[in-house]
């Protein structure tokens, strides 16, 4: 009898393939669908599991390699805002069944990855989440991912080091790859005051192997391309990079956030990324199926350039901040690229309002 257990279905795509392509925006389409802001888009999972799966569906439709679960606020920390706290097995399981299903009646091998985003609290010494807390939460939200079938677990929009750490800690505990990808929207930086430089050295210090690190979110797809070209500098070749940007910049329209980006942008940044040194290219918010659908059919008709410089990605794409450009340069100090006057010390303040939640889109 064979006893030899079946390869990782993720581990396998990306063995195998030169790119893969990973799913668009959750909350953003999901507000197309009827989702009012201030819910908590985890909730549909048990209450609308059929618009999930619809979501699901249109991004295999459009090429998708990976879906992403519908579990980004899954965590009891961010699930406490809506008294779910109680329920993050529950609504974690059937979310990862629900793309699960999705999944295997593709026809070809599409990975599921379970979301795990930030839990909203601001981690000591700066604020009062210890790790050991933040870790048991993130352990507990990968259990009943991993319960639920996902093929690897996929760390998103984060921000700090110590976050990141107590997730990918949490993470660990249950055996599956593992994908972190952080949202530089600071002038080059996350939040926190990350570079790509310090997300390389992140991976490397990192006590469990990390299958691939990158990307998400952020403000816009030229700035996500120019911040590949740093974390592949930085990282070295080995390192498997995951470029997941918003679909061009958002924008208020009629009191709603729409994102500017078209099918044809997207397609282009999705070659630029992969140039750069991505090999797994997605979209994060703004990101519907048809945008998709372009980055796919760019994909597959692309054969890898040289990284592209810095006016091919302003010409192409859109303007890329002075902090990834001195970054680009070689000077990794905060001061560099930074604008005249800026406050370098970034107020706990501004941090304080920035985990908070509440202004950040309710799903990358
Ligand atoms: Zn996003």
């Amino acid at each position: 009898m064979n006893t030899t257990a079946a390869p990782n279905r993720f581990s396998h795509l990306l063995a195998t393939r030169p790119w893969l392509l990973a799913d668009g925006a959750t909350g953003s389409n999901l507000f197309d669908m009827g989702l009012v802001s201030g819910d908590a888009p985890e909730l549909w999972n048990e209450e609308h599991p059929d618009r999930i799966a619809h979501l699901h569906q249109g991004f295999v439709d459009a090429g998708a390699d990976i879906v992403l679960t519908n579990t980004f606020g899954g965590t009891r920390y961010r699930l406490k805002l809506h008294q779910a706290q109680d329920r993050v097995h529950e609504l974690n399981v059937k979310a990862a069944g629900i793309a699960r299903g999705v999944a295997d009646a593709a026809g070809r091998p599409v990975a599921v990855a379970g979301s795990i985003g930030p839990t909203g609290e601001i981690m000591e010494p700066i604020g009062s989440l210890s790790a050991e807390d933040a870790q048991a939460a993130f352990a507990e939200q990968a259990r009943a991912l991993a319960e639920g079938g996902v093929d690897v677990l996929w760390i998103e929009t984060m921000s700090s080091r110590e976050e990141v750490e107590a997730a990918v800690a949490g993470a660990a505990t249950v055996g599956l790859p593992i994908v972190v990808t952080v949202s530089f929207d600071t002038n080059g930086r996350t939040m926190m005051g990350l570079s790509a430089h310090d997300l390389a050295q992140i991976e490397q210090a990192s006590p469990h192997k990390l299958a691939a690190c990158g990307t998400n979110c952020g403000v816009g797809a030229s700035e996500v391309v120019a911040c590949i070209r740093n974390l592949a500098e930085a990282a070295g070749p080995d390192v498997v990079l995951v470029a997941k940007g918003n679909c061009g910049i958002p924008q208020f329209v009629g009191g709603s956030i729409c994102y500017n980006g078209t099918p044809e942008l997207m397609a282009l940044y999705a070659r630029m990324a992969f140039d750069a040194g991505a090999r797994i290219i997605g979209g994060c918010c703004g990101t519907s199926p048809k945008h998709l659908a372009a980055m796919h059919q760019a994909l597959l008709t692309h054969t890898r350039q040289a990284s592209p410089s810095l006016e091919q990605i302003e010409s192409q794409l859109g303007d890329v901040s002075t902090g990834a450009k001195a970054q680009w340069s070689g000077q990794q100090s905060r001061e560099a690229g930074a604008a005249p006057g800026a406050n370098l010390q970034r107020g706990s303040g501004r941090r304080r309002a920035a985990a908070g939640g509440d202004k950040l889109p309710p799903n990358a």
